[in-house]
C-alpha cells in the first residue's frame, strides 16, 4: 500500500489526532499515490498512525480520514455520516428549522466535505482532492442514509485549485429547483441553492441571528452586508422601528425583499442599500447619521494567515464606523468568519476601534457558529465565525 513517512519530531499534530499533515513534515512517500488516493501515515520509527488522503498539490499534503487501520469505502462513510447525524439530532428534535449543515468537514472527520440540507435537498461541495477520489462512493452513501435522492453539487469555490481540482456547478440526481424556501425559526427564507453565495445561505448564523432579536423591538437599525436579508427579517419581525439594509449584491437584495414579503412583513420602515459597505458607512458618518443598532456580518476578510493584518485593518474600520453610528446606549452586533482572526484577535480589534471612536463600550453577549457547524476537539481550525454583542454607554 502506499504510505508517507513522517520525519521524527514532526508527528506530534498527528498524535494529538490533528486531520492535517503539513508537506515540511513529511520524510518520505513510498509508492506513487495519485491525487487525493488512500495512504497509510507512519511515524519516524514505522509505526502506523492512521489512514489519510494524499494531496500531492496542496501544502497541506494528506487529511487523516481516521487513525484506525480500517478500508476507506462505502460503509467507512456510510458510519461517519450517522455519526454526524447523530451529533445533531439533540438539539434538532426541538426544532421546527428545515435547513442544516449536515457535514461539516473535519470537525465531522470527513476533511474536505460540506453538506448543507435544505428541506429535502441536499447540497454538498467537495473540497478535498480525497472527498473528490471517492466521490461516487460519498454520494452513494450520503442517498443510503438519508434516503434523499435531490442532490446539487456546489463546488465552485476557487480553494479547490489549491488542490489542483477544476470547479464543479452541476446537479447530480433527483430535482432540485433554482428556488426553494426554507423555514428558520418559524420565518421563511428563499434560497437559490444553484447561484447563490456559498450553497445559498449563511446557516451558521441561525443562533445568532436568533439572540440578536432580542434587542430589536422599536430600535432604528442598520444591517450591513445584508445578503437575503437574514438580519434585517428577523429584525422586521421582531418590531425594529426602521431598518437599513446594505449589500453589493443586487440578486441577494432583491431575494432580501421578497423574503419579507413571503413573510407577510411589512417593509414600509425599510430601505435596501446597493453599495459598498465601507463607502456607504463613510458617507453615513459625514451625515452624522445615528443607529440604536448596527449589525456588521462582512465576508471572509482573511482566508489565510498571510491576509490577517489587511484582514484587521478591514475589521478596524468597518467596527470603527459602526461605533461611530451609533447612539448613546446603542448597540453593536458585529461578526468575523475569518478563520485566520482568533477570537482573541478579534476583540482586541473591536476594542481598539471603541477607543478610537471615543465610546466607552462592553460586551454582552459573545457569539459563535451554530452547533450545526461544530469545532473538532482535535481541530480548534474550525472555529472560525465568532461575533460579539457591544453595548455602548
Ligand atoms: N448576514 C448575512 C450574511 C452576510 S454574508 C446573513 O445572515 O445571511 C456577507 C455579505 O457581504 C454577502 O451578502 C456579500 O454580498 C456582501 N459583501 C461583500 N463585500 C461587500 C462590500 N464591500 N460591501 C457590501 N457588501 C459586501
Amino acid at each position: 500500500m502506499n504510505a508517507i513517512i513522517l520525519r521524527s519530531g514532526r508527528d506530534k499534530a498527528a498524535k494529538h489526532r490533528h486531520p492535517w499533515i503539513f508537506s515540511g513534515a513529511i520524510q518520505e512517500v513510498i509508492g506513487n499515490p495519485t491525487n487525493g488516493e488512500t495512504i497509510e501515515v507512519l511515524d519516524s520509527k514505522k509505526e502506523f498512525l492512521g489512514m489519510a488522503a494524499y494531496s500531492p498539490f496542496s501544502q497541506i499534503r494528506a487529511r487523516f480520514w481516521t487513525f484506525k487501520k480500517e478500508p476507506i469505502n462505502i460503509d467507512f462513510f456510510k458510519k461517519r455520516f450517522l455519526f454526524a447525524f447523530q451529533k445533531r439530532k439533540d438539539f434538532q428534535k426541538y426544532s421546527t428549522d428545515t435547513a442544516w449543515r449536515m457535514i461539516h468537514g473535519e470537525s465531522d472527520m470527513i476533511p474536505g466535505l460540506i453538506v448543507d440540507r435544505y428541506n429535502d435537498i441536499l447540497v454538498l461541495q467537495i473540497l478535498s482532492s480525497g472527498v473528490e477520489f471517492h466521490r461516487d462512493i460519498i454520494i452513494s452513501a450520503l442517498r443510503d442514509v438519508t434516503g434523499i435522492d435531490n442532490i446539487y453539487e456546489r463546488s465552485d469555490v476557487d480553494v479547490r485549485r489549491l488542490e489542483g481540482l477544476a470547479e464543479r456547478n452541476t446537479l447530480v440526481s433527483g430535482v432540485v429547483p433554482e428556488e426553494i424556501n426554507i423555514i428558520e425559526c418559524d420565518l421563511k427564507f428563499i434560497v437559490k441553492v444553484t447561484t447563490g453565495q456559498k450553497t445559498g445561505f449563511y446557516l451558521d448564523q441561525r443562533d445568532n441571528r436568533k439572540i440578536s432579536s432580542k434587542f430589536f423591538m422599536d430600535k432604528d437599525v442598520l444591517n450591513v452586508f445584508s445578503f437575503t436579508g437574514g438580519f434585517s427579517v428577523y429584525a422586521v419581525h421582531h418590531k425594529a422601528k426602521s431598518v437599513i439594509s446594505i449589500d453589493s449584491s443586487k440578486s441577494a437584495t432583491e431575494i432580501a425583499k421578497k423574503n419579507l414579503e413571503i413573510n407577510g412583513l411589512d417593509g414600509a420602515n425599510c430601505e435596501w442599500l446597493v453599495e459598498d459597505a465601507f463607502k456607504a458607512l463613510r458617507t453615513m458618518r459625514d451625515q452624522d447619521r445615528k443607529f440604536d443598532v448596527v449589525v456588521l456580518d462582512p465576508p471572509k476578510f482573511a482566508a489565510t494567515q498571510a491576509q490577517v493584518e489587511r484582514a484587521s485593518r478591514g475589521y478596524k474600520d468597518i467596527n470603527l464606523l459602526g461605533f461611530k453610528l451609533l447612539n448613546p446606549g446603542g448597540t453593536l452586533i458585529t461578526f468575523s468568519c475569518s478563520g485566520g482572526i482568533s477570537e482573541s484577535l478579534f476583540q482586541k480589534i473591536v476594542a481598539d476601534a471603541a477607543l478610537d471612536a471615543g465610546v466607552t463600550s462592553s460586551i454582552v453577549e459573545k457569539l459563535n457558529q451554530g452547533p450545526d457547524h461544530p469545532i473538532g476537539l482535535n481541530f480548534p481550525e474550525g472555529a472560525y465565525l465568532k461575533g460579539l454583542i457591544c453595548k455602548i454607554d
